[in-house]
């Protein structure tokens, strides 16, 4: 490739980046992982590597201000359990005419973390789990990323049934299917959530900006902070915007320690 041309790309590259907010990436074995075999093998033509070399373990975001974490919501008497109990035959929209299971979440409840995805996916639908397939695969790895394991979390869907032919669902199925979630999200009483998602975020936030620009902070839901990121089947599809989520992964991973102390 020609000199002029490549320079050129690696500055569009480093401005695309910089407007994202990313300027160091920390490496650890995890890290490297999550970020896939392609940051290890090019050293001269992935210029956030050149950044990671030159700034290896730096981490801009620790001058991020954090807020603190809201007094926990009122727990509800109702459980997780309960709720899955009562909503594992709903057939309160016509998502239920074509889906193997209702999957209303995997994890801890009261582990103080809540990860919300979109809807589940045939193989999630399948599995009944919100973790199948690849995208399940590659959430696992996020999560190592940050020193978490399928018990430190309660993953869970802003809509529970998958949909024919993985269309997104209709306004009237999320809005009929989003109760369900606020009565998680009471039983579970989570400290921090995490949005994965487009939909999941507009829906649990109300607020139809862009993914892209709702990333990266925190929002509130009835004083929980919430944190929206890509989702892991957007991730796979678009793997240059895990270096992205990883940023978001990291403030989560912050805003975890401040109330483990
Ligand atoms: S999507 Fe939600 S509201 Fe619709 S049938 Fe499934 S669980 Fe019930």
């Amino acid at each position: 490739m020609h000199i002029t041309k490549f320079l050129k790309q690696v500055r569009n590259l480093l401005e695309f980046h910089k407007a994202l907010g990313i300027s160091t990436y920390p490496l650890t074995p995890e890290i490297k992982q999550f970020l896939g075999p392609s940051m290890q093998k090019n050293k001269t033509s992935d210029p956030a590597q050149s950044i990671a070399q030159t700034k290896e373990s730096a981490v801009d975001y620790e001058h991020t201000p954090i807020p603190p974490v809201a007094p926990p919501a009122a727990s509800s008497k109702e459980t997780i359990a309960d709720i899955q109990q009562e909503m594992q035959g709903c057939t309160n929209c016509r998502l239920h005419e074509e889906r193997n299971h209702v999957v209303l979440g995997e994890g801890t409840p009261k582990s103080g973390l809540m990860i919300i995805g979109d809807w589940p996916s045939l193989e999630d639908d399948l599995q009944n789990t919100p973790l199948g397939g690849e995208a399940g695969d590659l959430l696992i790895k996020m999560l190592k990323a940050i020193n978490l394991g399928q018990d430190d979390v309660f993953i869970t869907l802003a809509v529970k049934c998958r949909t024919p032919g993985n269309r997104d669902p209709d306004p009237d199925e999320v809005q009929t299917c989003l109760p369900i979630l606020h009565r998680q999200i009471k039983a579970a009483a989570p400290k921090v959530i995490c949005t994965m998602g487009s939909l999941a975020t507009h829906t649990l936030l109300k607020n139809n900006d862009l993914l892209f620009r709702l990333r990266g902070h925190f929002h509130s839901y009835d004083g929980i902070p919430v944190m929206p990121t890509f989702a892991p089947a957007f991730l796979l599809k678009n793997p240059e915007m895990k270096k992205t989520a990883w940023l978001d992964l990291q403030m989560i991973q912050r805003k975890i320690a401040t109330f483990k102390k």
